[in-house]
C-alpha cells in the first residue's frame, strides 16, 4: 500500500488514538534534525543551543500545566510517563520493596499504561458508574479498608492513587478535585497521579490537574510528534527512576532527550492551549451533530454512558472530541472494516499495538451489557476535523450498519 493521503471524501475520526501534527510543530522540529543536531548534555555552544531549545519547550509546558519548569520531566510518551509514575512513586524510597509493603490504587477505567503497572504491583481498582465517572464512595471504602490494614500492621498503607483526568475510550472527565479531597483525608501519605493524556486538548489542564502530585501527558495527542511525553513531578514528591544513566531530566529519566520531538511538542502545546476555548466550542458542535445524527438514523445505536439532560443528552461530563456509541447486533471489527472501505477511519476502543480487538475493560466497568459491548465504535474528533468529515461519516455509518445486519460484508 502506498502512502495514505486523505481524500476530500474521507473522515479521519481517530484523533484520540493520535491527532495529526500541527504544521508549525513540524516546521519547528526540522532544524533540530538537521543543523541544530547537537546533544543537549554537551558543554559547547551547539549543545547549549539544543539545551536552551528543550528548556524553552519546558517553560511552555510548565506554564500550560501550572507547574514550575523544574517540575516538567520529558519522557518517551504517555506510556512511559504513566509507568514512571506508578512504579516510581509506588515503590519510591523503597527500591527492594514489593507490593505487600504498600498499596497502589487506580480507577477501573485507566488506560493500560496505568492499569497494568497497578496490577503488576498487586494494586486495587475503584469502580465507576454507568457514565464512566469514578465512584467516590468506593474510593473512600477502598482507602478506609487499606488504612485499617495498615493500622493492623498488614500493609504500609497506600503509596499511590492514580485517577485519569479524562477517559480515552468514552471521554468521561473524572471528578479529580473530589477524589483528591478523599485521598488527602484518608490516605494523606499517598502520591496522587493523574493521566491527563486525553484531557490536554479539551480542558483547562492546569486547573483540572492542580490537585495532583504527578501528571502524565503525551505530545501526539495534541499535535506534537509520537515518542514525546511529559511527567510533571511536583517538588518534594519522591520518585524512583525507572531508567538510570546520564542523570538527564534531574535524574528522573536518564537518556539523551529527543530534542526535535520536544521542541515540536512545545509548539503544539502552545497552539493547542491558545486555541482551546474556540476549539472546544467548534468541536462540541461537530460532535453533537455527529452523535445526534447517528442516534436518529441508526436503530439500536446507543450513545455510551449517556446522561439525560433537560433538553436532550447532557454531554458536559465528557471531553468535546469523543463520540462513543454501541450498536446492537453488530460486530465492531466488521463495522470498522466496512467504514474503512468508505474511508471513515475510527476505532472500537483504545488502540493497541496489534490492532486486534479486545473486550473493553472500560465498557465492562461501566456495566454496558455484553450484547452492546461487541458493537462499540469510537469516533474521535480533533483540531483538523471538518464539517465535511462529519457529513461523510453520517452518510457512511447508517448503510454500513444496515448492510451488516442484512448479513453482508
Ligand atoms: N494514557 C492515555 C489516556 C492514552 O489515551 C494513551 C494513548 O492512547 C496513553 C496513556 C499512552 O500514550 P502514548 O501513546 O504516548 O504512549
Amino acid at each position: 500500500m502506498g502512502p495514505l493521503a486523505l481524500t476530500p471524501v474521507s473522515a479521519y475520526l481517530d484523533h484520540a488514538a493520535t491527532t495529526p501534527m500541527r504544521p508549525e510543530a513540524i516546521d519547528a522540529m526540522l532544524p533540530f534534525l538537521d543543523v541544530r543536531f547537537a546533544n543537549p548534555s554537551g558543554a559547547h555552544r551547539m549543545a547549549r543551543d539544543a539545551r536552551r531549545a528543550i528548556d524553552d519547550a519546558r517553560d511552555v509546558v510548565a506554564e500550560i500545566v501550572g507547574a514550575r519548569p523544574g517540575e516538567v520531566v520529558f519522557t518517551s510518551g504517555g506510556t512511559e510517563s504513566d509507568n514512571l509514575a506508578v512504579f516510581g512513586a509506588g515503590r519510591a524510597g523503597a527500591p527492594g520493596l514489593t507490593a505487600s509493603h504498600g498499596t497502589v490504587v487506580c480507577s477501573a477505567v485507566e488506560h493500560h499504561a496505568v492499569l497494568d503497572p497497578v496490577i503488576a504491583l498487586g494494586g486495587r481498582t475503584v469502580g465507576v458508574d454507568a457514565a464512566g465517572r469514578l465512584d467516590l464512595d468506593h474510593l473512600a471504602a477502598v482507602l478506609e479498608a487499606e488504612a485499617t490494614r495498615a493500622a493492623a500492621g498488614e500493609s504500609a498503607g497506600v503509596r499511590l492513587v492514580s485517577i485519569m483526568a479524562a477517559n480515552n475510550e468514552v471521554g468521561t472527565v473524572q471528578p479529580l478535585a473530589e477524589a483528591a479531597e478523599i485521598v488527602r483525608h484518608l490516605a494523606p501519605a499517598a502520591v496522587l497521579h493523574t493521566d491527563a493524556v486525553q484531557a490536554f486538548c479539551w480542558t483547562d489542564v492546569a486547573e483540572l490537574t492542580s490537585v495532583a502530585d504527578l501528571v502524565s501527558l503525551s505530545a501526539h495527542k495534541f499535535g506534537g510528534p509520537k515518542g514525546v511525553g511529559v511527567l510533571v513531578v511536583r517538588d518534594g514528591v519522591a520518585l524512583s527512576p525507572r531508567q538510570i544513566g546520564g542523570g538527564q531530566e534531574r535524574g528522573h529519566r536518564s537518556g539523551t532527550q529527543n530534542v526535535p520531538g520536544i521542541v515540536a511538542a512545545g509548539v503544539a502545546a502552545r497552539l493547542s492551549a491558545d486555541g482551546r476555548s474556540s476549539e472546544v466550542e467548534r468541536t462540541t458542535k461537530l460532535r453533537d451533530r455527529l452523535l445526534d445524527g447517528l442516534v436518529a438514523s441508526v436503530p439500536g445505536l446507543v450513545e455510551t454512558g449517556a446522561v439525560a439532560g433537560p433538553g436532550g443528552p447532557d454531554r458536559s461530563g465528557r471531553v468535546a472530541g469523543t463520540a462513543h456509541v454501541c450498536i446492537e447486533g453488530v460486530e465492531s471489527e466488521a463495522l470498522l472494516f466496512l467504514l474503512e472501505r468508505s474511508e471513515v477511519y475510527a476505532s472500537a476502543a483504545s488502540s493497541c499495538s496489534s490492532g486486534a480487538m479486545e473486550t473493553s475493560h472500560v465498557l465492562e466497568a461501566m456495566a454496558v451489557p455484553a450484547e452492546l459491548r461487541g458493537g462499540s465504535l469510537r469516533l474521535s474528533l480533533g483540531w483538523s476535523t471538518t464539517d465535511t468529515e462529519i457529513d461523510h461519516a453520517l452518510a457512511v455509518v447508517p448503510p454500513a450498519v444496515e448492510r451488516l445486519r442484512a448479513g453482508g460484508l
